[in-house]
């Protein structure tokens, strides 16, 4: 499988580390809210590179972090709160109860959208003793300093690749920029924080060697991901919005205490738009699963929706081409389940080719519409049924929409269609012709396929 490394600007074959494994890491949610539907999209990045390794038969170790402990909102300025207090003010729960609360709400809505379940999710509160233990290395290497108050802060001067991932130099890092810090006591200003001094009314604080205090956002990624993946790594994957400072400066924390480079490859997600805006509290357009769910979508659908637009563009959801989504995944779990019954063959060579294009797409940087493509190819070409169910249910593997489901469970014919289709029994058994032909259009209409059988008439969801 090959990957768009933003490290390197290059597309490269993904290595296994040396026991043939491929370890990933995956910056997780921020545990006080409900991720929106940009947020999974990010993650549905990590399951796929996970699902196309997989399919070519190697194995992968994922972790995902919990970040629940503050961190972004004015955590410069005296006394602000940070998001998770905020959240806990609005919700009458503590700390310790929101990021519980929204890490199950976290683990549900991955659930819902077919996320495979990571091999870890270890959680920053749990790892404080790491972040100290890294941010202690870093002192002695001299690539941290510390200010009177009981603040560290990293000194980028001290890593000459600093810049590397994001392509800004620290002469292109103008104070003021948008993601750096204003503190005077900084030796440069796009330094940035390790660990931070409390302010007495901080909920969650911890002693250190610099006195009561909490991490920095940064320190966290690079604590846990090389404790659990070790100081070399194969994937780190994010959204592009991560790349800087987030990523930039995790690499300068992890490098800098190991004295190598830990991860291979960084894989980075596009945004996600709604109707072509950005998403917002204040345009009311900030969605969650549970909105897709609500408004009658099948959650899985979403993840067709995605593979439409390949993961480094912005995509651009909408709430038509949600609705067109659903119903060809649909479409095919209907096929699935016509197909069922025909006899599974010897591959014809179209199947065996068809089958290389889909995998081919797949491995060419997560190419998926163009593996969609193929999927479309196949339902409407000419191999025998019995070839179709199999293509689609072995590439379901990497699809996960549940293709099967009704293959499985059957599909239901709601009320309104099963009334008319008595009304039409009772008028062929009156040989009333013109309105058993009227009920056929109707029926038809509504999406049913009538065909006569000597016990009636009997109906399935038109292809
Ligand atoms: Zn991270």
């Amino acid at each position: 499988m090959r990957l768009y490394n933003t490290l390197t600007r290059q597309v490269e074959e993904v290595r296994s580390s040396s026991d043939g494994r491929v370890t990933m890491y995956t910056c997780g949610p921020t545990v006080y809210r409900p991720v929106h539907i940009g947020n999974l999209r990010t993650f549905l990045l990590s399951d796929m590179v996970r699902r196309a390794l997989e399919l070519e038969g190697r194995e992968v170790v994922q972790v995902i972090n919990i970040t629940d402990v503050g961190h972004m909102v004015d955590d410069s300025s005296e006394g602000a709160l940070d998001r998770m207090e905020l959240a806990m003010e609005d919700e009458g729960l503590g700390p310790w109860e929101i990021a519980e609360k929204y890490t199950r709400v976290f683990l549900d809505d991955a659930d819902k959208v077919g996320l495979l379940r990571a091999s870890e999710y270890p959680r920053a509160t749990d790892h404080i003793a790491e972040m100290i233990e890294m941010t202690r290395t870093l002192l002695e290497k001299d690539h941290a300093y510390a200010l009177d108050d009981g603040s560290v802060y990293y000194d980028v001067q001290s890593f000459p690749e600093y810049g590397k991932l994001s392509h800004n130099s620290l002469d292109k890092l103008q104070p003021g920029h948008r993601d750096l810090e204003a503190d005077d006591r900084k030796r440069h200003h796009a330094d940035f924080a390790l660990w931070k001094r409390a302010q007495p009314s901080r909920l969650m604080k911890w002693d250190s060697p610099w006195g009561e205090g909490f991490p920095g956002w940064h320190i966290e990624c690079s604590a846990m991901s090389v404790k659990y993946l070790g100081d070399r790594f194969d994937i780190h994957t994010g959204g592009v919005d991560l790349v800087f400072p987030h990523h930039e400066d995790e690499i300068a924390q992890s490098d800098g205490a190991v004295g190598h480079q830990v991860v291979s490859t960084w894989v980075h997600g596009g945004h996600l738009r709604v109707e072509r805006q950005k998403m917002a509290k204040s345009t009311g357009n900030v969605y969650t699963i549970d909105d897709v769910i609500e408004r009658g979508f099948d959650p899985l659908a979403f993840r067709l929706l995605c593979f439409q637009t390949r993961y480094r563009s912005e995509m651009n959801f909408t709430w038509d081409a949600m609705e067109v989504a659903d119903r060809t995944v649909t479409r095919w779990r209907q096929r699935m389940a016509e197909w069922k019954e025909a006899p599974r063959e010897v591959r014809s060579a179209e199947a065996e080719a068809l089958d290389a294009r889909f995998r081919e797409a797949v491995a060419d940087d997560l190419d998926l519409p163009r593996a969609v493509g193929v999927v479309g190819e196949t339902v409407s070409s000419s191999i025998p049924d019995g070839e179709k169910y199999e293509l689609l249910a072995s590439w379901d593997a990497v699809l996960g929409l549940d293709l099967e489901r009704m293959a499985r469970e059957g599909f239901e014919v709601p009320g309104d269609v099963r009334a008319l289709v008595e009304e039409r029994d009772a008028a062929r058994a009156a040989r009333d012709y013109p309105r058993s032909d009227e009920l056929r259009d109707r029926l038809g209409e509504m999406g049913w396929e009538v065909m006569d059988s000597s016990e009636g008439t009997r109906v399935r969801p038109l292809a």
